[in-house]
């Protein structure tokens, strides 16, 4: 399981207007369930064990919600589909060159990454991404 302080559900607010549909909280959901930042096609194919009618774009949508909500979180990776990861307390992302899977790195407390960089005078960050390339546990033990 993720880990999200968003337990309840019904507690988020999408804002806009937008209401949890069954549509988004299922989508929300398989987040929740999965650790591998599945792509917006891999949830799409694990929303579907349970709701055979969604749409694709339908998935999009939930996901683009549940972003601007702050529900989730959209993982990007250069020339790469966006993946989405579902565990909201502050980490950084490690990205497997040789799989392109994607692990979550906890961070220290207090380590986060607003505290380790200069950012420019005057200038007003508003997020950080941190993410850390290599090989997955996985892809180490291979030897080419
Ligand atoms: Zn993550
Ligand atoms: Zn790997």
């Amino acid at each position: 399981m993720s880990k999200n302080p968003l337990k309840n559900i019904e507690s988020i607010n999408l804002g806009g207007g937008h209401r949890m549909t069954p549509q988004r909280r299922l989508v929300f959901d398989v987040l929740m369930k999965s650790q591998d930042h599945p792509t917006a096609a891999e949830v799409f194919m694990r929303v579907k064990n349970s709701m055979d009618s969604i749409s694709l774009a339908t998935v999009y949508n939930c996901l683009d919600t549940l972003v601007s909500a702050g529900a989730i979180k959209q993982v990007n990776l250069d020339r790469e589909p966006s993946r989405y990861c579902g565990n909201l307390e502050p980490h950084a992302h490690f990205h497997c060159e040789s799989c392109s899977s994607v692990l979550d790195i906890e961070l220290n407390e207090g380590a986060e990454a607003s505290k380790s960089v200069i950012i420019p005078k005057g200038a007003k960050a508003e997020k950080f991404e941190v993410a850390v390339r290599g090989k997955c546990p996985k892809c180490a033990r291979r030897k080419n």
